[in-house]
């Protein structure tokens, strides 16, 4: 694998691991489409490449419904697909099988949609070359990653859509209640009287105070949400830090993200 490649799967990778909590090893859910395939490109050792790709230590499952689908192909099959039907079947079985519970088997498209379910909260990774059945995963579940061969190579999938909105969605979570954070503070440090709450804060806008004060002065021509949105002035700044060293569990959190996306 190109080492540009690599990094960026490594990137891609810890992106899943920060937002998702992925943990190693990996769960590789192959389907028995990927099972063919592999059989079909003859790859010499599947758990390598998945390895290599991820750079990760992985579990490969496959639930019981493909493997009655990976059956059902040996039983329609004949002459030289009769014995790659044969050896996908032998290479399905050492994986770990995954109990589906469906009783009469399903269709396998169906039967990892249910598994994997609407959030993938067992923290999944989905190989599968039949495309339909990633593309309609791919398309609802967030926090999915994809694996698919594409001439042979191995082809973890770029982040989807879905996924990218949901992490964005979260990141703005965190950001609005530091900004409802910060304008709170800003009210406090301000010398015109707050309206309603007023107690807790006056106890904490009692230390910084005279430094505020006077800094204040100098932004006073400026609207006061301009003050708000300039956390960096000496005084709000270590107002803020003080601030956020008391919400440690969310702040550390938020402060490790951004430092890592870059
Ligand atoms: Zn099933």
């Amino acid at each position: 694998m190109r080492q540009k490649r690599a990094k960026s799967y490594r990137r891609l990778v810890h992106q899943y691991v920060l937002h998702y909590r992925f943990r190693e090893p990996f769960q590789v859910l192959i389907d028995n489409t990927f099972a063919q395939a592999l059989v079909r490109y003859q790859v010499q050792d599947p758990l390598k490449q998945l390895v290599n790709v991820l750079q990760a230590k992985v579990k490969p499952m496959i639930t019981q419904c493909c493997m009655v689908a990976l059956y059902e192909a040996e039983k329609a099959s004949e002459g030289n697909d009769l014995r790659q039907a044969k050896d996908a079947i032998a290479l399905a079985k050492t994986w770990e099988r995954r109990k589906c519970n469906h009783k009469e088997a399903i269709a396998p498209g169906e039967c990892l949609a249910s598994v994997i379910g609407p959030t993938n909260q067992h923290r999944y990774i989905l190989a599968a070359d039949d495309a339909y059945i990633r593309r309609a995963r791919r398309r609802t579940v967030p926090g999915l990653p994809l694996l698919h061969y594409s001439q042979s190579v191995l082809v973890l999938e770029p982040m989807s859509d879905v996924t990218e909105r949901h992490i964005a969605e979260m990141e703005a979570h965190k950001s609005t209640v530091s900004v409802t954070e910060q304008k709170i503070l800003a009210h406090a440090a301000e010398p015109t009287p707050a309206p309603a709450p007023l107690p807790p804060k006056r106890k904490r806008a009692k230390e910084p105070n005279p430094l505020s004060v006077k800094k204040k002065k100098k932004g006073e021509a400026a609207p006061p949400t301009t003050s708000a949105t300039s956390p960096h002035e000496a005084p709000e700044g270590s107002d803020t830090k003080r601030r956020r060293h008391k919400k440690r569990g969310r702040g550390s959190s938020s402060v490790s993200i951004t430092s890592t996306v870059q």
